[in-house]
């Protein structure tokens, strides 16, 4: 079913910020109010938007709606803003279902459980630092009562009394001490436990479940890191965008686990020419995100077109049904990072390139226009 969308118009041409208000031919916000403060009102365009988005596609006011609609408007998630403006342009409804598959699809990260293994390995280290204490407090004591029974060793005739006494306070220290060091013992264990969990979290945390590829968050990380080691170095660094082509046909076809097959067929192509270099991650659905550093633009747009040639020679086939699944092919936008004021204009440059390329037909990747030339035009 097709739906009619009142921003669809807006949003084909001029992108998702005209569709925002932030477009020159704007008029306001759609109720019309109208701030001479820029901030207000861009913000009144902002909550104008999110209730639009939400009302017009008949979606619950519900917490995480409206977390995901502003994630997406307020440019906290580019790539949930790209899948709202793509179905959009599509013109198939925003359901329910369809949204919480493009959130959780995102890659969205457990941060839960991660801050609570951090606060048990917390708990861990108190405990540890607690046993730590005892011990060295059982040990003080043990200490000056020593000191004293010396001193009166040294002062009574009849030293008896004064070693049955010290002995006494030896078997005492003793088996304190044996118990302090079970309890260090633990403590150092559990630690060790909750340390590896957290590590084994934290990985888990950037890795996309069904590929096995780096997720969107870890390559956020990577981009940042690669970015200033590239600038220090002085060193081209090209990203691109690659979306499988009418993968939805696919699913339709084939059914979503052979989808996801597809997808996984396409990220262990594109993981061939992942290395110390070359950074690929599943940014959510269909779609992968790539960087390349070291390699003129030119350069990264041979690697990724071999990558797509060799995807499009492919004969895949359904190993359940043995049904082939006819060509599978993606396109891909590349954009170089350094033409672009930061990273993340010359991620939207490779999004646009990307969009480029479907509209010439799909299988082909495409480079984006540096910043100088997209302003002049
Ligand atoms: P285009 O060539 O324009 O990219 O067309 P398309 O059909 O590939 O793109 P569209 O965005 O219309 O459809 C993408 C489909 O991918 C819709 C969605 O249900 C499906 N999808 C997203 N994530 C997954 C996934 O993890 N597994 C499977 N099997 N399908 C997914
Ligand atoms: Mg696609
Ligand atoms: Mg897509």
């Amino acid at each position: 079913m097709t739906q009619e969308h009142p921003a669809s118009a807006h949003a084909a041409h001029g992108g998702l910020l005209k569709w925002l208000g932030f477009g020159r031919d704007d008029a306001g916000p759609v109720t019309g109010r109208r701030y001479s403060d820029p901030v207000r009102h861009a913000r009144a365009f902002l909550l104008d938007r999110i209730c639009a988005f939400l009302l017009d596609n008949g979606l619950e006011i519900s917490a995480q709606n409206l977390a995901a609609a502003h994630s997406a408007f307020a440019g906290f998630n580019p790539g949930l803003e790209r899948r709202i403006f793509r179905r959009i342009e599509s013109g198939e409804a925003i359901t329910q279902d369809w949204l919480d598959q493009a959130t959780a699809s995102d890659g969205v990260v457990d941060d839960e459980a991660i801050s609570r293994l951090t606060e048990q390995l917390e708990q861990g280290i108190d405990q540890f630092s607690r046993s730590t204490q005892n011990a060295r407090s059982a040990t003080t004591s043990y200490g000056q009562a020593l000191a004293e029974h010396v001193d009166a060793l040294a002062a009574a005739p009849d030293t008896d009394d004064v070693i049955v006494s010290l002995a006494d306070y030896a078997r005492a220290m003793l088996e304190r001490s044996r118990k302090a060091e079970q309890e260090l013992r633990a403590a150092e264990e559990e630690a060790d436990t909750l340390r590896h969990n957290l590590a084994r979290a934290r990985r888990d945390a950037e890795v996309d479940f069904l590929t096995g590829l780096p997720n969107r968050r870890a390559f956020e990380a990577v981009l940042e890191e690669e970015y200033r080691a590239a600038q220090a170095a002085i060193e081209p660094l090209c990203v691109a965008f690659c979306d499988i082509d009418h993968f939805k046909v696919v699913n339709d076809t084939h059914g979503h686990d052979a989808g996801d097959r597809v997808i996984c067929a396409v990220a262990d192509l594109l993981a061939e020419i992942s290395g110390e270099k070359c950074h690929v991650a599943r940014h959510g659905g269909e779609e992968f995100v790539l960087l390349l550093r070291g390699a003129t633009a030119g350069k990264a747009l041979n690697i990724l077109d071999s990558a797509r040639e060799k995807m499009a020679a492919r004969k895949l086939v359904n190993r359940r049904t043995k049904q082939p699944f006819g060509q599978v092919t993606f396109s891909g936008g590349l954009a170089d990072v350094f033409a672009f004021a930061d990273p993340r204009t010359a991620l939207a440059a490779a999004d646009d390139a990307l969009y480029r390329a479907k509209e010439a037909g799909r299988n082909r990747v495409l480079l984006a226009e540096p910043a100088d030339k997209v302003q002049a035009a």
